[in-house]
């Protein structure tokens, strides 16, 4: 259940996210299991092409590690660091047995980095940019009482300019517990956090944008996405669709379900029509821009779909209307004057 988490100046506002994955993966075991039929040929054949499936996935996801001659092991091996990447090794990983060996903690630092630093570079390519500062990883043993949450905080405080007041993000740091490391796809799902999260984006499309590229783009995960958004709409109690009250941790672990399937599938369905590159194109209009920095908190879905609607060259307000978004149609004259208006 990994938990983003974005500290404002040291005051810390934590929204919590029970993730998909985790929560899904009994239920789609039972699935299978309650209706693969009554054959044992049957069943076998499905074991098969389950372990298959997985072994694909697994080598799929299994990039070769980056060869950077920059990699440092720090003194006992507490630390190391990579171009993009510290990592360190938390006080009760150090005590576990796998790792409380110098020369353990050592190898495995160098296949992380290495690891993570392809990664890094494979998003890279997707998204068009890269965020400014070093991510740093802490692994853990336990982390925060249990071992299937993983964390990526992304820090940022507030300076003035003239009469605006810009966010600027000050770091990056995850959280896993070593369970949830290993999980290529958790690492996809996260990474994307750490590249995304620099545009303050609203909590539906953030999550959507990172469980599309960990099923989608790393071919792992479960297919989460609904293949209806008008059957599967729910509506909180202001008759506004329930994605729009996503903003912190709580809620049934089914509606937070429902958010990660109906979120991914408004980000899939959009990338269908306007092409693989639909999300760069976003991405570089508003970094062309860099209005979100100047937004007094996070991005709303009036002004995220500004940007939908320029990268995809068509007006989108009726398509998130359709499924009971509250937006209205901005300009970015709009949009300045609402900024100045919070800057008064
Ligand atoms: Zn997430």
């Amino acid at each position: 259940m990994p938990i983003h988490t974005y500290i404002l100046n040291n005051r810390v506002k934590m929204s919590a996210f029970p993730r998909l994955l985790t929560h899904l993966l009994p239920i789609f075991i039972i699935g299978c299991l309650c209706f693969s039929g009554c054959t044992a040929m049957k069943e076998a054949q499905q074991r098969r092409e389950a372990r298959i499936k997985k072994q694909r996935d697994e080598q799929y996801l299994l990039l070769t590690p980056a060869k950077d001659d920059s990699f440092q092991i720090g003194e006992g091996a507490q630390t190391a660091e990579s171009t993009h990447y510290t990592i360190t090794f938390a006080e009760d990983l150090k005590e576990d047995e796998n790792f409380d060996e110098i020369s353990e903690r050592s190898v495995y630092a160098e296949s992380a980095l290495a690891y993570m630093e392809s990664l890094y570079n494979e998003m890279n390519a997707v998204f068009g940019f890269q965020p400014e500062h070093k991510i740093h990883v802490t692994l853990h043993k336990i982390y925060r009482g249990t071992t299937n949450v993983a964390t990526t905080t992304t820090q940022y405080n507030y300076r003035s300019q003239g009469n605006t007041t810009l966010k600027t993000v000050t770091g990056i740091k995850m959280d896993f517990p070593i369970p949830m490391y290993e999980k290529p796809t958790t690492r996809v799902h996260e990474l994307t956090h750490a590249f995304t999260n620099i545009y303050f984006l609203p909590t539906w499309f953030n999550e959507g944008i990172a469980v599309l590229m960990e099923t989608e783009w790393a071919k792992g995960g479960l297919p989460p996405k609904f293949d209806n958004l008008e059957t599967h709409l729910k509506r909180n109690m202001d008759g506004i669709n329930d994605l729009e009250d996503w903003a912190s941790h709580g809620g049934s672990s089914r509606l937070t379900q429902w958010r990660y399937s109906y979120a991914y599938t408004i980000v899939s369905e959009l990338r269908k029509r306007y092409g693989p590159d639909y999300y760069i194109k976003v991405f570089r209009l508003m970094d062309a821009d860099q209005l979100h920095n100047k937004l007094p908190s996070k991005m709303s879905t009036s002004f995220l779909v500004y940007y939908l609607s320029q990268a995809a060259g068509v007006d989108l307000v009726p398509f998130f209307t359709k499924y009971a978004f509250k937006v209205q149609k901005l300009t970015k004259s709009d949009i300045l004057m609402n900024i100045n208006q919070m800057n008064r």
